[in-house]
């Protein structure tokens, strides 16, 4: 076969980074041709491009690995799942079934969580905007409420009042374990001894019963040795607590935060490599928990973990829609997603697989969405052989925080499917069309096009 003639192009060489004479994991190239069994042809034919895909087997898997390095080490666990990280039903009603119950910041999220059948004493309410209404559901469920701030307080006190009863809650506090920036907005901060004057204050009404602490310390977090000193505070602060107030805290909840295997912006190093393995991310935690808690005492110990569970379980094809050539001599291809889709392409870099292998030298290229917007890049430079008009692109990983804050914007949402352990693949949201969008909209009389 006769070859097809290239253009040559100069690559400059970056020092600091390997080059052609040394492989680097930024120009390897990976072919992928299927997920988990199913030619990505095949779904890319069937449910279109873009298209999103879970996978239920990896999920399941992660969430089972993550569970086991706690479980194994503990005896009290549970796991509650963060909605916010991905609320599509399948994937909530996947963790549920593996045992996870469910975490919840919003009124619209408890919604969802009671809707899919999640009983009220089965779902964590966190969050810093309450309303008085989901307050209300929520203590006559007999939800886990985790307080946030004073009115807070204030409006539980009242609910009491109006239900005649008491009210079981927890907390949540925030504390300085090394990571910065340090999460101190949400909760109460134990350093400057707030959170023991919301104990003070919860015990001096006598409306509500404190029943556990609850802190979340941040995202993509890369050090265990922060949760070792996360639990140590939380568990020197319940000693306090039950010693100085009689209260009896059942639980822990150490939040989330665990890293996914993804490439944070500005890192050099791959994610097998700069993230730690969870398992010692449950060796810290566990570790503190024996050297600190009394003997014989056991509290639950709570993980609302959600990257780490759902982001490599997540897959977006997408299908290479132009190119061109950048005034700077760089290669550009538009794709059929962009940041309406993802999210999450501000702060990482994703893994880009191609469906086929391709014939011809990388060079430097950028990715950019279908919006006509400036922003819209997917990836600002990646090394790439050139690629066809249609041409799949695999973007991974993105189980985490796309398909929740996703937009719609200049573009419809397409279908997202999962394909099953046993290899069938069902829709678990379908794609949009003109009346999702316009079904709320309304025209004044006056204004109608004739
Ligand atoms: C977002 C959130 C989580 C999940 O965080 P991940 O970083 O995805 O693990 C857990 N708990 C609370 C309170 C959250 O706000």
């Amino acid at each position: 076969m006769k070859k097809i003639y290239q253009k040559p192009v100069i690559t400059k060489l970056q020092t600091g980074f390997m080059n052609k004479f040394g492989s680097s994991p930024l120009y390897a190239r990976k072919v992928r041709t299927d997920i988990d069994g199913v030619p990505i042809s095949e779904l890319a034919e069937k449910f279109g491009s873009p298209l999103f895909v879970i996978s239920e087997k990896q999920l399941r898997e992660k969430y089972r690995q993550i569970y086991s390095a706690f479980a194994n080490r503990y005896p009290n666990v549970q796991f509650g799942w963060s909605y916010k990280t991905n609320y599509l039903k399948a994937v909530c009603a996947v963790l549920h079934q593996e045992g996870a119950i469910a975490e919840v910041v919003s009124e619209f999220e408890y919604e969802k969580a009671r809707n899919i059948g999640m009983e009220g004493k089965d779902i964590i309410f966190n969050g810093p905007h309450k309303t008085i209404n989901a307050l209300k559901r929520a203590a006559l469920e007999g939800a886990k409420i985790h307080i946030d701030h004073f009115d807070e307080i204030t409006d539980l006190e009242h609910i009491a009042d109006e239900i005649g009863k008491q009210i079981k809650v927890a907390i949540r506090i925030n504390m300085d374990t090394g990571i910065h920036p340090q999460w101190d907005r949400f909760g109460f901060n134990l350093e400057t001894g707030q959170a023991l004057d919301a104990v003070k204050r919860i015990a001096s009404g006598g409306k509500l019963v404190l029943n556990g602490l609850h802190c979340h310390i941040g995202t993509f977090i890369l050090e265990p040795e922060a949760y070792g000193k996360e639990v140590e505070k939380m568990v020197k602060f319940a000693y306090e607590i039950e010693d100085n107030f009689g209260f009896k805290i059942e639980y822990l909840d150490i939040g989330g935060g665990f890293p996914s295997k993804n490439r944070l912006k500005g890192t050099y190093l791959p994610p097998d490599v700069a993230v730690p393995p969870v398992e010692e991310f449950a060796e810290k935690i566990t570790d503190s928990l024996y050297s600190n808690l009394r003997p014989g005492d056991f509290p639950k110990l709570i993980l609302e973990t959600g990257r780490a569970i759902v982001d490599e379980a997540g897959y977006l094809i997408t299908t290479v829609f132009a190119s061109k050539r950048l005034p700077d001599g760089r290669k550009a291809y538009i794709a059929d997603a962009g940041v309406n889709l993802l999210f999450t392409a501000f702060w990482y870099k994703f893994n880009i697989e191609i469906d086929r292998e391709v014939q011809g030298s990388n060079e430097p290229s950028v990715i950019y969405g279908p919006l006509c917007m400036n922003i819209d890049i997917i990836d600002e430079g990646t090394m790439l052989p050139p690629l066809k008009r249609g041409t799949r692109l695999i973007f991974s990983p993105v189980g985490a925080y796309n398909n929740t804050q996703w937009m719609q914007f200049i573009e419809y949402r397409p279908n997202v499917v999962m394909v099953m352990e046993d290899q069938t693949v069902e829709i678990i949201r379908e794609k949009e069309d003109l009346s999702d969008i316009e079904r709320r909209e309304r025209l004044p009389e006056r204004l109608k096009i004739k």
